[in-house]
């Protein structure tokens, strides 16, 4: 008997349970991960640690006797046409919630039903299955509060070993990785489950400084976990079981992924329409704007620091995101949406429930009790770098004045500020429109 375990973005062989139930319950598995040519360039930085994170996967699963069979072309067509060859009657995917998964899994489901397969549908994705814990009376959790009692509280699974040998039938075509994509950050983090596990146990030791830490921006001493949970060469479940309180500040941190994925789960437009009923959205279209804030020269340092990190690693610290967003929606009064666009692009971890979770919480269109809160950069600046060692990082042009100064160059004596290759703040636009106010 055999079956299909295919691969999404779930790409590790630990507690991986549609691959550890498929392993036990079949005599032949067929790792399989079908690259689809859609959603190919939306993002070098993606593309590329998806390969690498795809050849991982492939030695993690040869060592195991097994290998990874990748093909080309519409996933389910060629999943179904892949059960054909091989003789399969299951196929196994983790369960997940953006349009595009849920699109695939019902046509999967379809197909599956008339070729006589049977379709499987696994966790993995998330601590707790998105839809698990509902709110009385309510449909998702639309505050994160509450959301965190509750997924403190509930029942978790338990992790998982991964599979102790994976047998293949004979005779499969593996198929051969994609070429990697040119127009990737140059210090981009490496893909792949053996670095993943390797950054979470070097990190672990220092979750005690977590809490007070992760605000610092020139510390820069956040797990950067992120990148592998998006492609899930990490379990989440796995990450969380490794620490003791899940009331800790790094845990609560890792419910706010669970909590954008079951709000993008009730909500699947959360990355194309304001969440919060009856908000007047009332977003500025200025290119040159969208511009100078894309490209890391809007004048203010601590903005554009943050984008140039963005461009440099295809990450940005969290602290840099809320900053860099709020500067976008708040002062610049930018559509959010164009914001969530370029770092769709760029980011590592970009991924729908998150991104599009995080920008409406700034934009104050999402899940937030506090719509109207803003972020001012220059007091943010001095509050979470204040030594300006994360601006002299990114802008080098700065990179001679000194101290917390560097935040505010309009300050500096006219003389010096002449001296210097950077521009003056974009002018504030208009009154901004009374809900923002
Ligand atoms: P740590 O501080 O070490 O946190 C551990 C893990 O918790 C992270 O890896 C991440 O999985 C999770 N996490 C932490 N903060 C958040 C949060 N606010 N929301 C959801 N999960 C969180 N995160 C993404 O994974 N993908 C995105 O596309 C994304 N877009 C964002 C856009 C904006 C405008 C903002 C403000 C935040 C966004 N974040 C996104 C959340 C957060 O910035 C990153 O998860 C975090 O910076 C990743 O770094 P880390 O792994 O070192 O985090």
């Amino acid at each position: 008997r055999t079956a299909i375990v295919l691969f999404t973005r779930d790409l590790r062989v630990h507690d991986h349970p549609a691959l550890a139930t498929s392993c036990a319950a079949f005599d032949r598995v067929v790792p399989t991960f079908v690259l689809d040519p859609a959603l190919a360039d939306r993002s070098p930085n993606r593309t590329r640690f998806l390969r690498q994170s795809l050849a991982d996967l492939r030695e993690n699963l040869r060592g195991l006797g097994g290998d990874l069979v990748l093909r080309q072309g519409d996933p389910v067509t060629e999943t179904i046409r892949l059960a054909g060859e091989v003789g399969a009657e299951a196929i196994a995917v983790s369960a997940d919630v953006s349009r595009y998964a849920r699109r695939r899994e019902r046509r999967l489901r379809a197909e599956c039903e008339r070729h006589r397969l049977h379709l499987r549908l696994f966790p993995g994705l998330t601590v707790v299955d998105p839809g698990a814990l509902r709110p009385g009376g309510g449909e998702h959790y639309k505050v994160f509060s509450p959301y965190f009692r509750a997924w403190q509280g509930a029942q978790w699974r338990t992790a998982l070993a991964r599979p102790e040998r994976i047998e293949l039938p004979t005779g499969v075509p593996v198929g051969r990785l994609p070429a990697l994509p040119a127009g990737a950050s140059p210090d981009a983090a490496a893909g792949g489950e053996t670095v993943a596990r390797r950054r979470l146990r070097d990190w672990l030791p220092n979750l005690g400084g977590y809490g007070d830490q992760h605000d610092d921006l020139a510390a820069d001493d956040t797990s950067r976990l992120s990148p592998y949970l998006r492609f899930g060469c990490l379990s989440p479940l796995e990450v969380v079981e490794r620490v003791a309180d899940r009331a800790d500040p790094f845990v609560r941190q890792v419910c706010w992924r669970d909590f954008y994925y079951q709000a993008a789960a009730a909500f699947p437009d959360l990355d194309r329409t304001a969440f919060r009923a009856g908000v007047t959205e009332d977003w500025r279209y200025d290119t040159d704007a969208l511009d100078a804030w894309t490209e890391g020269r809007t004048g203010v340092p601590i903005v554009d620091a943050g984008m140039r990190q963005l461009h440099a690693e295809g990450w940005m610290h969290n602290r840099a995101r809320l900053i860099t967003a709020g500067h976008l929606t708040k002062q610049l009064r930018l559509d959010w949406r164009a914001g969530l666009a370029v770092f769709g692009h760029w980011l590592l971890d970009g991924d729908v429930p998150n991104n599009s979770g995080n920008w409406q919480w700034v934009a104050g269109t999402g899940h937030d009790t506090r719509p109207y809160r803003g972020f001012n950069p220059i007091r943010q600046a001095h509050r979470y770098d204040p030594d300006g060692a994360y601006v002299r990082r990114w802008l080098p042009e700065l990179a001679a004045i000194e101290g917390g100064a560097v935040h505010e160059p309009w300050r500096l004596p006219d003389a010096v500020r002449r001296t210097l290759d950077y521009p003056p703040p974009l002018p504030p636009p208009g009154p901004p429109p009374p809900w923002l106010r």
